[in-house]
């Protein structure tokens, strides 16, 4: 499971491969692609799927018998990392850089002195108008060099890195200049003057490894979610349920877009759905009220060398089984009766569960259920798998823990909630 995993975040190195690569899955798994733009025909028992700006994906499997509700996984394929500006070379006599802004919050130190890789989407000029091509540069083409210690001394002690300054990106000597547009025309197969304009991101290309106890790698937030809930989804044996599983761009700069959890996309999906089987309005609001839905994104893991950032009595652990996430503000939609039907799942499944709290002095993050609810309100519980250094661009979790992902999330895609009333559900 855990060289599946390494292997599906090779093949993942922005939100625009993820989805092309997810989309791939489920093609080889006999899924048909829909487009939002065409009229949709579903036949009950069949698999599709539908993605958004190419970089949020939605798939899902109605059971032969028609459906009651929905049994829903929402996780995310973006990453914190550094997208290149469209006026991409900065040249000077000796060196070319690349503009960059942050997306995302990194731990930027994890940036550093290691190679550096590009990848994402060009938009290609067609007789008729524009198309989208992914690239992907495939080797090392950047580099963030440090300053020498002798030059900042204080650099161990409290470095602060300006990302206009201390972080641009090397990307070549002088003679690379005004090659880099060139060469993402090339890795698209197209005429430079035929690129219009890009999507492009530097990301981490080292492969992932399993140590000991562990496994670490690249962009483990969230594709290790990511992985994990595709991978039960295309396992799960037929339940009463209609099984969705969203892949969401964007969460990591709050999921306001059009193709991000806090978009109509999944509203639309499951209105259409609907829609195709011939149900009313008033049918939809019923299936959503027996609809469930895990928002999966990782949690912190208790850290080796500072364990007072745990909350003592919510404590989580690498390869101790799936986080649930609790907040009493709600930016994690885990309450009593969600959290109490997804344990009641995981015991079924024989998968452990442990509790996270932040620390009451510790505001913590969000994530995408909370905002998710505000377009397709439902119960929701958030989970995770435990890990440290979480957005460093290379994250370690534990190697244990992807298989209880999976194992879960297939008994959940297998399973149905009804709403006997409000606060009184059955699992059947
Ligand atoms: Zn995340």
């Amino acid at each position: 499971m855990n060289q599946e995993l390494l292997s599906f975040i090779a093949s993942c190195p922005t939100a625009f491969q993820a989805t092309a690569h997810s989309a791939q899955m489920l093609r080889t798994a006999g899924y048909t692609q829909l487009s939002e733009s065409e009229a949709w025909q579903l036949q009950a028992g069949e698999g599709y799927f539908v993605t958004r700006n190419g970089s949020s994906l939605i798939a899902f499997r109605v059971p032969k018998g028609g459906f009651r509700g929905f049994m829903i996984t929402a996780s995310h394929c973006d990453s914190p990392c550094f997208k290149i500006k469209e006026n991409a070379e900065l040249a000077d006599e000796r060196f070319v850089r690349l503009s960059t802004e942050g997306y995302g919050g990194m731990i930027y130190s994890t940036w550093l002195d290691r190679p550096l890789s590009i990848a994402g989407r060009v938009l290609v000029k067609t007789p008729r108008g524009v198309e989208t091509k992914l690239v992907d540069f495939g080797e090392t083409a950047a580099m963030i060099p440090n300053v020498a210690i002798h030059m900042n001394r204080s650099v161990n002690k409290d470095t602060n890195y300006n990302p206009a300054v201390d972080l641009v990106p090397l990307y070549g000597g002088k003679d690379s200049a005004g090659s880099f547009r060139a060469r993402v025309a090339a890795l698209a197969g197209v005429a430079e003057e035929d690129v219009v304009t890009t999507d492009l991101y530097l990301y981490n290309p080292q492969p992932g490894v399993v140590w000991d106890a562990f496994i670490s790698a690249p962009r483990l937030d969230d594709l290790q979610c990511a992985f994990s809930s595709l991978r039960a989804f295309l396992d799960a044996g037929e339940g009463d349920s209609a099984r969705v599983c969203c892949i969401f761009d964007n969460e990591e700069v709050g999921s306001q877009t059009k193709q991000g959890a806090a978009g109509t996309f999944l509203y639309d999906v499951l209105h259409r759905v609907c829609e195709s089987f011939g149900l009313a309005d008033a049918d939809y609001h019923r299936a959503v009220a027996h609809s469930f839905m895990l928002s999966c994104d990782n949690a912190h893991a208790l850290h080796p060398n500072h364990p007072e950032y745990a909350d003592k009595n919510h404590t989580v652990v690498i390869n101790g089984g799936i986080v649930i996430k609790y907040n009493a503000s709600q930016r994690y939609t885990s309450d009593a009766v969600s959290a109490a039907l997804f344990e009641l799942i995981c015991r079924e499944a024989d998968v452990p569960v442990q509790r996270y709290a932040n620390r009451a002095d510790i505001p913590g993050g969000g994530t995408l259920g909370n905002i998710a609810n505000a377009q397709v309100s439902l119960n929701t519980v958030d989970i995770g798998l435990a890990q440290l250094a979480m957005h460093s661009s290379y994250e370690t979790a534990g190697a244990k823990d992807t298989a209880y992902m999976v194992r879960a999330l297939t008994r959940f895609f297998e399973k149905s909630v009804i709403m006997e009333r409000d606060g009184v559900y059955t699992l059947a």
